[in-house]
């Protein structure tokens, strides 16, 4: 089984792409992006779209999708992260709902502009299940479900379905039920990472690698090779912000990890079932995610060593055996028939958490910054719109999108060390707990709900 080496959705293409020239010195921009993943990439995209004749340049300290956007569990959806309540004080239930249509349009929206432009990514609209395993795991999705119902949802975005339901569609033993939304699509997360930096790059973006940026001031991104002074620099850095001057304690690089088996043979795909190839996620607290690839794998990934001390980052993706061995464990433990199927990849990438684990979206036009991040594990599609959003805001164009509640947000700084790994790793293992008690006793657990409610997670 290989590990790391940025994971095994760029392996699966022969690798990144040959590597794009660092920035060659100093430079004058329209726009300075920093990073190159798909919040810094669609944010270009949609600019030079909407002005043709803008000078975008997108700085980028390693290679375009060497974060968190070439490595993930390609799941578009139509959901983001954060605790409604954070969203309502923008404007109440009306403008949460605003913000939840914008989102599930979004992922045609993507879908639209991969036909657009000929980006195959085996992009594959099956929605979201999202199974119970388990009596306890089945409370928590009723109670999903009817949270979501008060704030406008309808049995058309998101329903339950009864176990008998689930495993017409696919066998997960210990199943007792599931969730179902449409608003959710698969995706090859490379694919479209490669599509996206193609396009803009035809669109006459300007992407330089092996550039990170040191700090970012007013109007100015600081390089090793020279500043790029513009009249914006957007900050699409997210698990990766902690790096920058001043951005310390801004967002906390949480990690997550995958594994993805060999091709399933025939027969134990006829075991499985999984024919509509939805993505799929159990409800625990610390919850795995799943695809089934166009190739016929199944990719599942989970909360491994969760962050470390002083908010470092890891390289290419390398990964604990602990965790490769939990993640296997848990995929024999839901598909028996998997059980024998040897791994092929293994890896790990960060994403973006801010403290109250919402999305933001700011633009200051006096010192021409903009951001947009903190997706938590939900940022494939959100990104998307952060990006026509930011577009909006740096043109100076009020629209629906520039109002949306996560706009203008500026989410408190997380705690400095080690209050913040203790914290963390407190969080998380006191998660791990909830779990195990409620597979014992079948019940949602107190603790679960008073980890939920000290982290803000929920
Ligand atoms: C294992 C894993 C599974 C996930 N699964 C899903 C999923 O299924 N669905 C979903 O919606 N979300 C998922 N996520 C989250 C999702 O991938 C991210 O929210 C999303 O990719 C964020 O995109 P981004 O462009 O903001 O950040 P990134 O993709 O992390 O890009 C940031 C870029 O900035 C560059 N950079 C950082 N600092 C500097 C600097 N100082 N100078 C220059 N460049 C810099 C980095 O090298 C990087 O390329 C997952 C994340 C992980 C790690």
């Amino acid at each position: 089984m290989r590990t790391g080496e940025l994971g095994f959705w760029w392996r699966s293409l022969g690798g990144p792409p040959p590597p794009r020239a660092p920035l060659p010195g100093p430079c004058e921009a329209d726009v300075a992006i920093v990073g190159a993943g798909y919040t810094g990439l669609w944010t270009a995209y949609y600019l030079a779209r909407a002005q043709p004749g803008l000078r975008i340049v997108v700085l980028e300290a390693e290679s375009a999708g060497f974060g968190a956007s070439g490595r993930n569990g390609g799941w578009v959806s139509g959901f983001f992260s954060g605790p409604a309540r954070a969203y309502l004080p923008g404007g109440g239930t009306a403008a949460y709902g605003t913000l939840q249509r914008r989102m599930f349009e979004t992922v045609e929206e993507i879908a639209a502009v991969l036909e657009r432009h000929g980006i195959e990514a085996d992009l594959h609209r099956g929605g979201h299940l999202s199974v119970a395993l388990g009596p306890a795991q089945l409370a928590h999705l009723e109670q999903q479900v009817s949270a979501a119902r008060r704030l406008g949802l309808t049995e058309g975005d998101l329903r339950l379905l009864g176990a008998g339901e689930l495993e017409r569609r696919v066998r997960v033993a210990g199943a007792t039920g599931a969730s179902y939304s449409p608003h959710v699509a698969r995706v090859h997360p490379a694919k479209l990472l490669a599509g996206l930096a193609r396009t803009v790059e035809e669109l006459g973006v300007e992407i330089y690698e092996q550039t990170p940026v040191t700090a970012i001031e007013p109007h100015r991104a600081l390089t090793r090779r020279g500043v790029v002074s513009a009249r914006w620099v957007v900050r699409a850095t997210e698990g990766y912000t902690a790096s920058l001057r001043g951005a310390r304690r801004a967002l906390v690089p949480m990690n997550s990890s995958m594994v993805i088996t060999e091709p399933l043979p025939a027969l134990v795909w006829e075991e499985i079932g999984w024919e509509g190839a939805e993505v799929m996620g159990d409800s625990a607290h610390v919850y795995v995610y799943l695809q089934r690839t166009a190739d016929g794998r199944i990719a599942i990934g989970g909360r491994g060593v969760p962050y470390r001390y002083g908010s470092r980052t890891d390289g290419r993706g390398e990964t604990a055996a602990a965790t490769v061995a939990g993640l296997r464990a848990k995929l024999a433990a839901m598909f028996p028939a998997a059980a024998g199927v040897e791994l092929d990849h293994a890896w790990s990438g960060v994403l973006g958490v801010p403290r109250d684990w919402c999305v933001s979206i700011a633009a200051d036009p006096a010192g021409g910054l903009a951001r947009a991040g903190g997706y938590v594990g939900e940022g494939v599609a959100a990104a998307n719109l952060a990006a026509r959003t930011l577009r909006d805001l740096i043109l100076g164009e009020p629209s629906e999108l520039t109002r949306l509640p996560w706009v203008g947000r500026d989410p408190r700084r997380w705690e400095p060390e080690p209050l913040r790994w203790a914290a963390i790793r407190g969080v998380y293992s006191l998660y791990r707990r909830a779990d195990a008690a409620e597979q014992r006793s079948g019940r949602p657990s107190r603790l679960g709900r008073i980890v939920d409610s000290l982290s803000g997670r929920v």
